[in-house]
């Protein structure tokens, strides 16, 4: 093991990470990154078919990116937005992205990551409903295998247990209902249909036994990604809105993976008719090059915010880097990349390739059992029996031992042990001989292990 590599083992606590492994093997350094390919420490190329964390939308080593943050580093480099200060990019970049986002979300609160985004969204709830009289609408509804991130409240909303089980989580108040993923949870016999009337009865009861009076929003992502890529069955968010409306609970929509091209539309609400009062996005707004995020209200929201600030006074939440000039700079560069080279449209067209291929070449592997996913944006379920769908035991690690292998083919995938599924969201500059690439990888890698 080289300096480096000694140094980070012996005083770096990783993310998600096995402590006793990254102590055993080191770290696994990455030197650097063109396109869709990174370089790591031994000076193997290998092909990244995650784009990083599901975030680099334009791919690693741009010049454009990193001259734009140069730029406005010398410029300004930093000062905050607090009490009303700003900067032109963060001024230029709410413009631009209020014509982007799903109509009505006219407003943005700009913070540092997909998490903060999402705690900001509950704060701003909470607040909405108390200007609005209804103090108690204090709980919020998420959903089983969802994620919405790591702070107290948002590993709270994730509906994944292995975020819970250390931590004494959810905290009280943080409710999930039933994922949307017909493939595993619908019945024998159950139509997709009857299993959405059964995903909207699950959330009725629980609003029923909760108390409409007590819940403030419903938060989703429009396709689950660390859950296990899932989109929603046909119909599922028109039904579930029409619940929520009924009860007055707020609908937020979690972009941070979904936003910004990933599904061949800037948004993916725009697919499924999901009409969002509020939205979180983060990762693709910068590629990943800057940590930023940006949270929508939409204009009804703001107006009761507004009128509450007569009564509260300052809105009271904020962070030190909110609304940051050189991550603006990065946004802004980065959205141009994303227009000026027709990246959602290359997501809508070389996403299909993929997904026509997936189905085509590893469909009818006797344990692959469901390829998801929309754009460039995919999911692959592995199974242990695909007529029972016996589920592997957890032991076996099927998923992080398939993602090993197609590593050692040159190209990284990424394995969600939780539900036994490999997940793909590369660059959105990828061709078809990309696609062909990663897809013959997962194939060898699936002929290696099983
Ligand atoms: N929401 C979703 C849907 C995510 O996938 C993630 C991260 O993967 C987050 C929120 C949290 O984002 P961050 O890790 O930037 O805090």
């Amino acid at each position: 093991m080289d300096h480096l590599a000694e140094a980070d083992r012996r005083h770096v606590l990783h993310p998600a990470t096995s402590i006793g492994a990254h102590q055993e093997h080191g770290p696994d350094i990455i030197e650097s990154g063109e396109g869709a390919w990174l370089i790591d420490g031994q000076g193997r190329r290998l092909f990244d078919a995650v784009g990083g964390l599901w975030c680099v939308q334009v791919g690693y080593g741009r010049p454009e990116l990193a001259d734009a943050m140069a730029a406005s580093a010398r410029r300004l480099g930093y000062y905050h937005t607090f009490g009303g200060a700003s900067n032109p990019e963060q001024a230029r970049l709410a413009e631009r992205l209020a014509a982007l986002a799903p109509k009505r979300l006219n407003r943005v609160f700009f913070g540092s990551g997909g998490s903060d985004a999402n705690d900001t969204l509950v704060k701003i709830v909470w607040q909405y409903h108390a200007l609005r009289g209804e103090p108690g609408r204090t709980k919020i509804i998420a959903r089983k295998q969802a994620y919405h991130g790591t702070g107290v409240a948002t590993a709270s909303l994730t509906g994944l247990t292995s975020f819970h089980r250390q931590f004494n989580l959810p905290l009280p108040g943080f409710l999930h209902t039933t994922a949307p993923h017909y493939w595993r949870q619908g019945r024998p016999g159950e139509g997709e249909a009857a299993f959405v009337q059964r995903l909207v009865q699950d959330l009725e009861a629980l609003i029923e036994a909760e108390g409409a009076e007590s819940i403030g929003a419903f938060i989703a992502e429009p396709i689950m990604g660390a859950g296990g890529v899932i989109p929603p069955p046909e119909g599922y968010f028109p039904a579930i809105q029409r619940v929520l409306r009924r009860h007055g609970i707020l609908m937020i929509a979690d972009e941070v993976v979904t936003g910004y091209g990933r599904t061949g539309a800037w948004f993916a609400s725009d697919h499924f008719d999901i009409q969002p009062d509020l939205m979180a996005s983060a990762k693709g707004l910068t590629s990943g090059y800057f940590p930023m995020s940006a949270a929508f209200l939409s204009d009804a929201v703001f107006e009761v915010l507004r009128e509450g600030d007569k009564t509260l006074g300052n809105f009271a939440h904020g962070y030190t880097y909110s609304g940051h000039p050189v991550g603006a700079a990065t946004a802004l560069a980065n959205l141009d990349l994303i227009e000026r080279e027709g990246l959602v449209d290359n997501a809508r067209e070389v996403g299909a390739y993929l997904h026509s291929i997936l189905a085509e070449r590893l469909g009818d592997h006797p344990h692959v059992a469901e390829i998801r996913g929309l754009g460039l944006l995919a999911g692959v379920q592995l199974v242990q029996d695909k007529a029972s769908r016996q589920a592997f035991s957890p032991e076996a690690k099927i998923a992080a031992k398939v993602a090993g292998a197609a590593r050692r083919r040159g190209v990284i995938v990424r394995p969600l042990p939780s539900v036994d599924s490999l997940a793909l969201s590369p660059p959105l500059i990828v061709t078809r001989a990309d696609m062909d690439r990663v897809v013959e990888a997962i194939g060898g890698a699936l002929g290696e292990v099983l």
